[in-house]
């Protein structure tokens, strides 16, 4: 099939508004044809050696290479830094740009001086970096429904990644979740392939810019290829033994995958990504990293994507207990680089054995590389006259006022009004006193979620930015008493009573969960607080939707907040309704876990609050 005809038959499943029709998909963009920049790439592949050509094809992390000078040594084209991996000196801008810098300066000093390709999870922001503006995790930007914001974002993360050097992104995760007791649904635009088709396409669009030899753009990722979405809870086990989803098994038919977890990748290819990263699950029992249908015939032939596919964190080796069978499977596949964090050697000395003993085909190799070096040479890597270290002009736009100004926009439109008594919202300005009872009511961590400076994230000052309890303070009119305790003590007969519950932070795996039910310690907080207060709202900040049980009779107002990131300005905007909520649910929100796989679309569509739902004042 060819892309036109995949265009018509992917089109909508189970949509609310049908986004993905092919006229407004290639209206969009002309697909990106890297193999424009084959005429410049092949007289250099025909100069390199076979440990030059595998070392392009191996991606290290920098904390783990046994020495700085491997860089060279092995001719790596890539070094990433994951979640949990900052530069020795510490964890701020000029830690990372001078790290970065001393990195790809290392790769300069080979032979053919070709620079590396430095990649980091900046998937809410440059997350991973003190004092950068973080964004709302994708959950919440589904809810915005506004492809032109999440550009935008784009351009922003764009910008201050550059600033410290960085090339490249893991994002956007362009997963349709389907399940939320996984994990990583909050990485998902949403449960809907339309809506993730037209903000992921959108994202890269922001994060490659004006195109990817714009200086200011970085090169995007759309992850995870493909079906990490759609995985059956129980397919996995979790390390205590308790039922996973996470890096499980899609036990669905071809037309299921192609209808509901294909079309963001045509969508993110049509808009010119020039990567894209191969899941760790497995379709119907084969892990996707070593399925050639999937690799080859379908990314690259049918949807004619001309970039290349990285595989995930040491995701090769789930492939096959034999290494050696799991490189041969997933090269031979499709695969064109490898993350092999501290495996690089491993994996460059198995795939040269691969080649001697003609296990992988010499032109496997030679097309692989010449989809890295196109990608590199459209990035201008291969221009000796341009500079390839960081732009330390950049520096000053950095976590910027005017950085931040988009995030707060964001969070106000991801806002998602679920319940709202008469006189609830916005808060009226008689009133006096208002106390913000919970863990999350005053602190960046956990507003911020998962994938915030660590991997896991973590609650506390972990960054720079305005709390739900100061950014409440800072815009509560004069004379406004604004109050916080984490365990409501502090409340006072009579106050506007803020109860911000939910969950705490989490990434992948770890997030896996049987019960979506909301902790019994939120449950405790609310109760006195509804006696006591004049009015109660219930702001609820989480990953996914939550079972809301009892709190939601209890509660005057719910406003779903979702991971909002740095700038609690926003929340505070949209409570005293300063900024009107427009936020409409990416997601499905269940009555209780026991519906879970919930969608719009389902046979027997009984949600809480349906797809779409939100209310405004
Ligand atoms: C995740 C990817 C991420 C990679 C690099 C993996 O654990 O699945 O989403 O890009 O790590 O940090």
């Amino acid at each position: 099939m060819r892309r036109r005809d995949f265009l018509k038959a992917a089109t909508v499943f189970g949509a609310a508004a049908p986004i993905l029709t092919p006229g407004r998909l290639w209206a969009q963009a002309a697909p990106m044809e890297f193999s424009a920049f084959d005429k410049q790439v092949k007289p250099l592949l025909a100069r390199m050696t076979l440990d030059e050509k595998l070392g392009q094809m191996t991606q290290a992390e920098l904390d783990k290479l046994e020495n700085i000078s491997d860089i060279a040594t092995y001719f790596l084209g890539s070094v990433l830094s994951g979640g949990d991996a900052d530069p020795k000196t510490g964890n701020g801008l000029d830690d990372w740009t001078d790290s970065v810098d001393a990195t790809i300066a290392e790769s300069l000093k080979t032979r053919l001086g070709i620079p590396i390709l430095y990649g980091v999870d900046a998937v809410h922001g440059h997350s991973n970096v003190i004092g950068a503006t973080i964004f709302p995790h994708n959950v919440g930007l589904g809810c915005t429904r506004n492809a032109g914001l999440v550009e935008e974002i784009g351009r922003v993360t764009a910008v201050e990644v550059r600033a410290t050097g960085i090339q490249w992104t893991f994002a956007p995760c362009i997963a349709v979740a389907r399940d939320d007791r996984w994990g990583r649904t909050y990485e998902s635009f949403s449960e809907d392939p339309n809506l993730v088709t037209a903000l992921g396409a959108a994202a890269v669009r922001g994060l490659q810019s004006g195109g990817l030899s714009d200086p200011h753009a970085i090169l995007a990722c759309a992850k995870h290829y493909v079906g990490d979405g759609g995985t059956k809870f129980g397919s996995v086990k979790r390390r205590d033994g308790s039922d996973g989803i996470d890096q499980g098994d899609a036990e669905i038919s071809e037309a299921e995958l192609r209808h509901i977890h294909l079309p963001g990748y045509l969508a993110a290819v049509v808009a010119g990504t020039g990567s894209i990263m191969v899941s760790y699950n497995s379709w119907n029992g084969v892990k996707v990293s070593g399925i050639k249908k999937l690799l080859t015939d379908v990314l690259k032939d049918e949807l004619g994507f001309e970039g290349f596919l990285v595989s995930d964190y040491y995701a090769i080796h789930q492939i096959d207990p034999d290494f050696k069978t799991a490189v041969k499977m997933s090269i031979n596949a499709g695969m064109d680089m490898a993350m092999e964090p501290a495996d690089y050697k491993q994996f460059i000395g198995t795939l040269k054995e691969l080649v001697n003993d003609g296990g992988v085909p010499m032109a496997r190799i030679d097309d692989a590389v010449t989809r890295i070096l196109r990608v590199k040479a459209a990035m201008g890597l291969l221009d000796k006259s341009r500079n390839q270290l960081a732009d330390k002009s950049l520096h000053k736009s950095f976590g910027s006022a005017e950085h931040r100004a988009v995030a707060r926009r964001a969070v106000q439109e991801s806002l998602v009004l679920l319940k709202n008594s008469p006189g609830a919202l916005p808060i009226a300005k008689t009133k006096k006193r208002i106390h913000l009872a919970g863990r999350g009511a005053d602190d960046i961590g956990i507003q911020c979620g998962g994938w915030t400076i660590k991997w896991q994230g973590a609650p506390g000052p972990v960054t720079m930015g305005t709390t739900l309890f100061e950014a409440m303070k800072a815009t509560a009119g004069k004379g406004v008493e604004v109050t916080h305790s984490i365990d409501g003590s502090g409340i006072k007969s009579g106050d506007v009573a803020i109860a911000v519950i939910g969950e705490l932070p989490y990434a992948e795996g770890i997030g896996d969960r049987s019960d979506l039910s909301l902790s019994q310690d939120d449950i405790a907080l609310v109760e006195p607080l509804k006696r006591l207060s004049s009015s109660l709202v219930v702001l609820v900040l989480s990953g996914r939707p939550l079972i809301l049980g009892p709190v939601l009779d209890m509660a005057d107002a719910v406003v779903a907040a979702w991971l909002p990131g740095t700038e609690g300005q926003g929340v505070a905007d949209v409570l005293f309704g300063k900024a009107a909520p427009t936020g409409k649910l990416s997601r499905s929100w269940p009555k209780t876990t026991a519906q879970e796989p919930i969608n719009i679309g389902d046979e027997h569509y009984d949600p809480l609050f349906p797809y779409g739902f939100g209310l405004t004042y």
